[in-house]
Order: structure tokens, then C-alpha cells, then sequence
């Protein structure tokens, strides 16, 4: 087992707060144990609070990621369903791939990497999709897009279309309000700015969501009428559905716990003023930023690795040598572009003058 202390300033994983380090390392419970259930619905309430959302059905998915958007497509699509998705990154083009396998036809609304998705063409693409999905924070490329618009025009244009909202790099270090953006599915992982270890994927769905649902999705696992009966109990009580990963949920309501004390707002506060702290400090060295001007996430920095310089020499010599990693970029981009996070409990000033004081020595 290595013991060597890392500093995560990749896309993610990044270092887990320390409460939720603690949280981790709590006396196990039993998953109906009445304590633990209460730690799980303080977990649940803490996630509607930092998504700005009402939504009874939240609550944390035992996988990462990428089972959050599972489960977004296989509870709202049935076979022939029209998704249309915005593909602005690697994560969008990963939801074409598996909104197809639960027999949706899609279409796929692909832009330039780097570029936010262009709500129009979204919505021209087709008039009344059963479903449109997007991406909030493209890890791959380090682009915000503006959900809070697409949901507005959406609802306008075509009000019974469902709209999925991939979070996974923008929950916990960004200020969101799912409900006022009619955001119908959210999904999002705990190792970003959560600020905890991978291994959940917090999940919402709308009171419109439900009703329109897939009764009887194709995979049992992500069966949101399973999962409501554990989560939310009913007459005869809780009804086991699978054993929940106690430890990572108690972690997880650690962080939140921390997260809401220090302030939604003041989160996300820290992580602008981190990513701006970082993204000035690049410039001042000369490096060109990678994604487009006033789209740039301040917790995921992406620049173009200066010509005649080794992309993956430099990382190493960061991880060697400092203990400090950053990301490759993604795609055509793999040894081209550079992604450093600033993300949870690694969003401060502090890091950001590490990294660009590593990153000088390993340059000069
Ligand atoms: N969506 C986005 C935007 C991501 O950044 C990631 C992971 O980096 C995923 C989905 C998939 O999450 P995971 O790797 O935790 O399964």
C-alpha cells in the first residue's frame, strides 16, 4: 500500500476535505441502523440544499459518476425516445453512448471542444425531444455551460421535454438553483468539489420526472422506484434494495455538512477566487488558456502546453518531484493541453501558488 501523500490538482480525484476524511474513518453502521438513517437523510437534505433544488427523490447513487448518468437514461427513456444532446466535451459524447444503449435515438448536437453549448442549436435540433441533456462543467475541456438558460428556453419551447443536467465537476464548488433552471435530473460524483473520496454519485429527480418515468427500467440497480422505497421509506418502512456503502455516506454528509457551515455562496466564492488566482498567475507565465473566454471554469483550468515542451516530462516532474498532480488534456488534446483542478478542499489560494510555483521551477 503506498503512503505517499499526494497533491490532487488533476480533474479529479481531488483531496477530500478533512471532515470527510473523519467521516470515512467513523464507527461502521448497519444500513437500517436508525442512526445511519438519519446520517443519510442529513446526506440527502444537505444535497438539495447545494443543488438549489426541492426535488424529495435526492439522494446518493453507490458507484461513481458515471452510474449517476446511467441512471438518468434508464429511468427516462424508452426504446424510439428522440434525446438530444449537447456534445461540447468527452462527457456529453458519453452520454449519446449510453442514452443509445437504453434504445433512445439520438441527436447529437456536437461543438467545438472548448466552446459552451449554444442553447439555440440545441434547441432547433429537434422540436420535441422526449429528452435534452447537457453537460453544466465539461471536465474535459474546463467550459461552463449555461444550464439556467437552456432550462428557460426549453421550458418555453417545448414544456414537456425532460432536461439532465450532468454535475459532476460543478456541484460543491458552484452556486445552483436546479429547480428555478427547470432542471428535471441531476447527477454528479463526490470526488470533485464534494470534496470526498469517488464512490457515490448524488442524484435528483424532479416531481415531473417521476411522473413521466420509465415504470420498469432495464437494469434493476438504477430502478428509481427501488431505490425511493429505500430512500424515503413508506407504510411498511424502509425496504432494502441493496447493502448502501455506510462509510462513503458518512463521509459524504461530513463534507456537506462542512460545505453548508461554511456557506453555499462562500464555497463557491473560494473557488472563483482560487481559479482566478491560478488562471492570472498562467497567464503571467505565458500560457495560452485553452478554453474560451468568460466560459472558464474557476475549478478546472485548462492551457495549451507551450510548443517544445514535453506534456507528459512536465507532469512527471510535478509528481516526483513536488507530489503534485495534474491532468493530461483529453482526446486529440491528450498532449496538448494541461487540466489543473481547484476543487473542494483544494480550492484556495495556497494550492494555486503551489502549483504555479512547481510549475515555474519544472519550465525554467
Ligand atoms: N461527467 C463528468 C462531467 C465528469 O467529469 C466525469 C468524471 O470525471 C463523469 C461524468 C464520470 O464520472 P466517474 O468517472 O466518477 O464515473
Amino acid at each position: 500500500m503506498s503512503l505517499t501523500e499526494r497533491i490532487l490538482l488533476g480533474p479529479g480525484p481531488s483531496n477530500p476535505y478533512p471532515e470527510a476524511t473523519a467521516g470515512l474513518s467513523a464507527p461502521l453502521l448497519g444500513h437500517l441502523d436508525p442512526e445511519f438513517i438519519r446520517i443519510l437523510e442529513r446526506a440527502c437534505d444537505g444535497l438539495r440544499t447545494v443543488w438549489g433544488t426541492a426535488n424529495p427523490l435526492t439522494l446518493p447513487l453507490s458507484g461513481t459518476g458515471s452510474i449517476g448518468m446511467e441512471a438518468a437514461f434508464a429511468n427516462t427513456v424508452r426504446p424510439g425516445d428522440v434525446v438530444v444532446v449537447a456534445v461540447n466535451g468527452l462527457f456529453g459524447a458519453r452520454m449519446c453512448d449510453v442514452a443509445t444503449r437504453y434504445g433512445a435515438e439520438v441527436v447529437r448536437v456536437d461543438h467545438t471542444w472548448g466552446e459552451p453549448v449554444d442553447v439555440e442549436r440545441v434547441l432547433d435540433a429537434h422540436p420535441a425531444p422526449a429528452v435534452v441533456a447537457a453537460v453544466h462543467a465539461e471536465t474535459s475541456t474546463g467550459v461552463e455551460s449555461d444550464i439556467a438558460a437552456l432550462g428557460a428556453a426549453l421550458r418555453a419551447r417545448s414544456p414537456e421535454t425532460l432536461l439532465v443536467a450532468d454535475c459532476v465537476t460543478s456541484l460543491g464548488g458552484m452556486e445552483m438553483a436546479l429547480d428555478a433552471w427547470g432542471v428535471d435530473v441531476a447527477y454528479s460524483g463526490t470526488q470533485k468539489c464534494l470534496g470526498v473520496a469517488p464512490g457515490l454519485a448524488p442524484f435528483t429527480f424532479s416531481e415531473r420526472a417521476w411522473r413521466r418515468r420509465v415504470a420498469s427500467p432495464p437494469v434493476w440497480y438504477l430502478d428509481l422506484g427501488l431505490l425511493g422505497a429505500y430512500v424515503r421509506g413508506g407504510p411498511g418502512g424502509r425496504a432494502y434494495h441493496h447493502t448502501a456503502p455506510v462509510a462513503m455516506v458518512a463521509s459524504l454528509e461530513s463534507a456537506l455538512e462542512r460545505i453548508t457551515r461554511e456557506g453555499v455562496d462562500a464555497v463557491a466564492e473560494r473557488h472563483r477566487e482560487a481559479g482566478r488566482r491560478l488562471q492570472e498567475g498562467l497567464a503571467e507565465m505565458g500560457l495560452e488558456p485553452f478554453a474560451a473566454e468568460g466560459h472558464r471554469l474557476p475549478q478546472l483550468t485548462t492551457v495549451w502546453v507551450p510548443e517544445d515542451v514535453d506534456s507528459v516530462k512536465v507532469r512527471e516532474r510535478l509528481l516526483t518531484e513536488y507530489g503534485i498532480e495534474i491532468g493530461a488534456g483529453v482526446g486529440e488534446y491528450a498532449s496538448t493541453v494541461w487540466r489543473i483542478g481547484l476543487m473542494g478542499h483544494n480550492a484556495r489560494p495556497d494550492r494555486a501558488e503551489l502549483v504555479l510555483a512547481a510549475l515555474r521551477r519544472v519550465l525554467d
